[in-house]
């Protein structure tokens, strides 16, 4: 299924975003949590890309492995910064030849322990540019999806300068954007509202982070420029060290803000799950009566 065929029709989307695991074992776990949150009945989960191709074949494993062992359908993460053009078009075909209809297209970061990595030359600079090149090669095949930011991109300048880079990606051919976690639902009604006057029209599915470790999504928030607003700080920073309240309180945090989102309209609702089931599993529950009848 295109995922950018099934918002089309304004069905609402559920979905979750995995990692590649580095050992077998952690794969074995990453695919008992498959199973519980297929009860959920998703639209799609998504398997993240390593930063410089690091995760090309697991990636594709686990992609793989979701789509023959399950019924739910995958989207793979691409990101395009360190790969040639031919690399690109190898793994696109890879997925195209085994059935996978759905994309993420992203630039990535530059790998943090190459200090010296420079792109090849003939790279993809942008995420747009893979956007286009997947257009030109593979025409409707793929449906595409790009990352937004709430918040700004920490490269960018200002919400104009993201604005107008977000827009080019749609104009490549992006049909819809899953946002950067974020904690405070104003950034993502103020980005939509930026979206529009900029003509800007794909569904943006939120991206949301239940927090099940503070000081792991304090360190995150703080690299991808995302802002965790002082009245949750207060909420969870006495009980950092402790991991039962902290799921409590955090799973609390994710309801409120997945209600508030849903009664504002929004088309979906994209979980980070860190490969784990249980704090999803909970804030579903706590969501699952303003679901019925959306899908
Ligand atoms: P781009 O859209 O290319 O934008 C990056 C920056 O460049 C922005 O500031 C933008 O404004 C600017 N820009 C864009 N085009 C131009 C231009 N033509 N000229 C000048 N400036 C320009 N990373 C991974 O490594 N693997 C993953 O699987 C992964 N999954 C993600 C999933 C989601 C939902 C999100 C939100 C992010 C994900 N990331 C992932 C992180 C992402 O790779 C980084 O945020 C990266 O820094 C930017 O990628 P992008 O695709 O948004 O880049």
């Amino acid at each position: 299924m295109k995922i950018g065929e099934y918002l089309k029709e304004k069905r609402f989307s559920l979905s979750f975003e995995f990692f590649p695991p580095k050992s077998q074992e952690g794969e074995e776990e990453l695919f008992q949590t498959v199973a519980r949150l297929q009860s959920l009945k998703p639209t799609f989960v998504s398997v993240t890309y390593g930063a410089g191709g690091s995760t090309r074949d697991r990636t594709k494993r686990v992609v793989e492995r979701i789509h023959r062992e399950t019924n739910i359908t995958v989207m793979a993460h691409l990101t395009c910064i360190a790969h040639t053009k031919e690399e690109l078009f190898e793994i696109l075909s890879g997925y195209k030849a085994i059935g996978i209809e759905n994309i993420l297209a992203l630039r990535g970061d530059k790998p943090k322990d190459k200090p010296d990595f420079t792109p090849p030359e003939d790279a993809c600079r942008h995420a747009e540019e893979l956007v286009s090149f997947i257009k030109a090669h593979f025409g409707d095949y793929f449906s595409i999806g790009v990352a937004s930011y709430p918040e700004g991109h920490p490269e960018s300048p200002n919400m104009e300068w993201e604005i107008r880079y977000f827009k080019r990606k749609v104009l490549a051919g992006a049909d819809f954007s899953i946002t950067q976690m974020f904690f405070d639902n104003r950034y993502y009604y103020e980005f939509m509202g930026l979206c529009h006057r900029a003509d800007i029209n794909i569904p943006i599915i939120p991206g949301i982070m239940p927090i099940t470790n503070f000081r792991q999504v304090q360190k995150f928030a703080s690299m991808c420029g995302t802002e965790i607003p002082q009245r949750l700080i207060e909420r969870l920073e006495p009980y950092a060290d402790k991991p039962e309240e902290t799921l409590k309180l955090g799973v609390e945090f994710a309801i409120e803000q997945c209600l508030d989102l849903i009664e504002n309209g929004v088309p979906g609702l994209h979980f980070y799950t860190l490969n784990k089931s249980k704090a999803t599993l909970m804030v579903y529950e706590g969501i699952k009566s303003a679901l019925v009848g959306l899908a």
